[in-house]
C-alpha cells in the first residue's frame, strides 16, 4: 500500500492527505479520520469530488486525543469538552446532552459529566438505569449507561436534600472527585455540562479538569450575550481553546406551519462570535419536539434520527469534533 503523498489524489477540502493511503493498482483508498465524523457524509463528499470519486473508499475513524489545558492533572478520559454559559436557562444542559449523543452517533466512545452540581438536570433529561449508582470494588462510581453514553451526575449520587455538602466552598473539589472517582470506560470524548456563570467557582472548576476545549452556549438575547462574553473571557484567561459559540433558541419554529420567529432577537450570536474572532458553530431552533424529548427522557436524536433538528445536532457534533483536532493542530 503506497502512501498518498506519493500518489497524488485531489481531495475535498478539509481532508488531509496524511490520513489517506491508496492502492493505485486497484483504485482503492482508505481514509482514517482522527476525529468523530459523519462517515456517510464524508463518503458522499469523496464520491462527489472529481479528484477522489474514481477511487473505492473505505472511511474509518481513529480518534486522536488532543492536549489539555492542565497537563499536570491526571487524565482519566479522552478529549474533554466543557459546555458553558454565562446565564442559566439558555439550554446548556440540553445542548450537552444532544452533543454527547451526537458524537456517540458518529461512532465515538462518549461520556457525559454533569458538573452543574447546583442544578443537575442530566438525570431528568436522560433518566437512569433501573438501579442506584454502583460503587465498584476499587471504590469508584460506575457511570450510568444511557443510549450508549456513559453518564455521571451528582443527581444520581445523592438525594437533592443531601447535596448541600457538595455545594459549599468545596464545590470545585467535589467536581474533581466526580470526574476522577468515576470508572469511565475508555472514552474518545467527555462532554462536561458546567454550572452557569463565570465567577470564581466556575473558574476554579474549569481549572480542576484537564480541559481540551470549550463551547459557549447563548441565546440571541442581549442579557444572555453579555454573560456569554464573560464566558469567552474566562476561557481566554485559562488558555482553554474556545471552539466557538453555539446559539440556542435562535428562532421559534412552529411545528404546524413551519413559520419561524426570532423571539429572542437575531444576529447576537454571530456578533459576539465575530467580535471575539471565534466561530458561530450553529444556530439551533426553539422547537416543541426538542423540548418534549428532553422532558420525557426520549432524546430526539435517538427517537427521530431523520428529524431536521437531529441532523443539525449531528452536524454540529461533527463540526466540534473536527474543530478540536484542527485547533490542536494549529497550536503545535
Ligand atoms: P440550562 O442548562 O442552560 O439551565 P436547560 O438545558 O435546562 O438550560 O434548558 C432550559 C429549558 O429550555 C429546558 O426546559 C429545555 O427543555 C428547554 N430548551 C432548551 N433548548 C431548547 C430548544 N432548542 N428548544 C426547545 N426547548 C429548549
Ligand atoms: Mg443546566
Amino acid at each position: 500500500m503506497a502512501q498518498f503523498s506519493e500518489n497524488s489524489i485531489d481531495l475535498p477540502a478539509g481532508i488531509s492527505n496524511q490520513w489517506v493511503s491508496v492502492d493505485n493498482d486497484r483504485r482503492q483508498a482508505t481514509l482514517t479520520l482522527p476525529f468523530a465524523a459523519d462517515i456517510e457524509a464524508v463518503n458522499a463528499q469523496l464520491n462527489q469530488h472529481p479528484g477522489s470519486s474514481d477511487y473505492d473508499w473505505e472511511v474509518k475513524v481513529n480518534i486522536k486525543k488532543m492536549p489539555n489545558s492542565q497537563p499536570e492533572l491526571p487524565l482519566t478520559t479522552g478529549n474533554v469538552i466543557v459546555v458553558s454559559s454565562g446565564k442559566g436557562g439558555v439550554g446548556k444542559s440540553s445542548v450537552s446532552v444532544a452533543l454527547a449523543l451526537g458524537v456517540q452517533q458518529l461512532g465515538a466512545r462518549v461520556g457525559l459529566l454533569d458538573a452543574d452540581i447546583y442544578g443537575p438536570s442530566i438525570p431528568t433529561m436522560l433518566g437512569r438505569d433501573d438501579h442506584e449508582l454502583v460503587i465498584n470494588e476499587r471504590n469508584k462510581m460506575v457511570p450510568m449507561e444511557r443510549f450508549g453514553v456513559q453518564v455521571n451526575s451528582l443527581g444520581y449520587l445523592v438525594k437533592d436534600d443531601d447535596a448541600t455538602i457538595w455545594r459549599g466552598p468545596m464545590a470545585s473539589s467535589a467536581l474533581q472527585q466526580l470526574y476522577r472517582d468515576t470508572q469511565w470506560q475508555p472514552l474518545d470524548y467527555l462532554i462536561v455540562d458546567m454550572p452557569p456563570g463565570t465567577g470564581d467557582i466556575q473558574l476554579t472548576m474549569a481549572q480542576k479538569l484537564p480541559v481540551t476545549a470549550a463551547v459557549v452556549v447563548t441565546t440571541p438575547q442581549t442579557v444572555a450575550l453579555r454573560d456569554a462574553e464573560k464566558g469567552i473571557a474566562m476561557f481566554d484567561k485559562l488558555n482553554i481553546p474556545l471552539l466557538g459559540v453555539l446559539e440556542n433558541m435562535s428562532f421559534y419554529e412552529c411545528s404546524q406551519c413551519g413559520h419561524q420567529e426570532a423571539i429572542f432577537g437575531s444576529g447576537g450570536g454571530a456578533n459576539i462570535a465575530a467580535s471575539h474572532g471565534v466561530e458561530l458553530l450553529a444556530q439551533w431552533p426553539l422547537t416543541t419536539a426538542f423540548r418534549d424529548s428532553l422532558d420525557h427522557e426520549r432524546p430526539l436524536l435517538i427517537e427521530q434520527p431523520e428529524h431536521d433538528f437531529s441532523q443539525l445536532i449531528k452536524q454540529t457534533a461533527a463540526k466540534i469534533a473536527a474543530r478540536i483536532y484542527h485547533q490542536a493542530d494549529k497550536n503545535v
